[in-house]
């Protein structure tokens, strides 16, 4: 796969952590590898803070994601995009969808679901479709969910390879808005990509099966759909999924990053299957992720989740 969106349009990708926590090293991996692949094409790169699900959101992590992104080297173009301020786009986008009978109004509790829905897919709960036809009048709306159809939604990934969802079997009609809540993650990252021109998005692997969906509404909304990179997960040292919570693996926990962060950084790189030299990590950051940018050679990225080298 080409990493590039056309021969002329050029390329635009994004970092779009969630200020839910400090950054750490399964983040950095995202913004090393969305950085690199982007400037490595000679494309544009902009940062979007996903602050929409406000409690969860810690304050003053975004401004310190910024400033450790900043002591690390990267250079974002233009505005730092905040989605808590987007809410009319996304509420003009889900009106659309309900103007056009393709979401409805759902009135079944989580228990509710959980008591119809056959075995929970990987994802979550299978919607089984019952406010499908109209809100029963017993029923007041909790959600809107969008009408997904029996067909299998597919996309070449630039490093997993080709990967494939059948939405009524994974999770059927997906929410895109809770009464009691924010628009949900995948209409907002699909307003944001779209609106800002992202043509790549590279992220971590978690995100992988929720990509099917997010295909799915930018064909309902005719936007075009970028490529995708979905990089390997970082794990803990005993192969279990890394956690916000743990300190340990906060950037800045312990760490001068002014003096460490071509070291974090040339880890980053390894971790990607590149080998940048040993002497490297003691340049500053910026020249590492140019060295990344110079040599990346994404044949070499692995698929498979591992520990973070330190
Ligand atoms: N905000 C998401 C996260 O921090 C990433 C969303 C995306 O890159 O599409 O995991």
């Amino acid at each position: 796969m080409r990493n590039s969106a056309s021969e002329n349009i050029p390329v635009v990708g994004r970092f779009a952590p969630s200020p839910t926590g400090p950054l750490h090293v399964g983040s950095l991996v995202a913004a090393v590898g969305s950085y690199i692949l982007a400037r490595q094409a000679g494309g544009l790169w902009f940062l979007r803070m996903e602050d929409l699900d406000l409690p969860r959101v810690v304050p003053c992590i975004a401004d310190d994601m910024l400033s450790t992104l900043e002591t690390l080297g990267f250079q974002w173009d233009g505005e730092v995009l905040y989605q808590s301020r987007r809410t009319d786009y996304y509420r003009e986008a889900a009106d659309e969808l309900v103007r056009r009978r393709l979401a409805y109004p759902c009135g079944c509790t989580r228990s509710e679901i959980a008591q119809m829905a056959s075995a929970p897919h990987e994802d979550g709960l299978v919607y089984p479709g019952l406010c499908r036809e109209g809100l029963p009048p017993e029923k007041v709306e909790r959600a809107l969910r969008v009408k997904v159809y029996d067909e299998v939604i597919s996309f070449q990934d630039g490093i997993m390879g080709l990967y494939g969802q059948h939405l009524t079997a994974s999770c059927g009609d997906f929410v895109i808005y809770r009464a009691d809540g924010p628009y949900a993650y995948h209409l907002a990252v699909v307003v944001d990509d779209a609106a800002a021109g992202v043509n790549q998005v590279v992220r971590g692997a978690d995100l992988l099966s929720s990509t099917p969906r997010q295909i799915y509404l930018q064909r309902l909304f005719n936007y075009s759909t970028p490529s995708y990179w979905h990089l390997p997960l970082v794990t803990g040292p005993d192969g279990a999924k890394l956690s916000k919570r743990d300190h340990a693996v906060s950037l800045a926990h312990g760490r001068d990053l002014s003096k460490e962060g071509g070291e974090l950084l040339a880890s980053a790189l390894r971790f990607l299957g590149q080998s940048p030299p040993v002497a490297l990590e003691k340049a500053p950051p910026a020249e590492v992720l140019q060295w990344g940018v110079t040599h990346l050679d994404v044949a070499s990225i692995p698929k498979k989740p591992g520990p973070f080298p330190l």
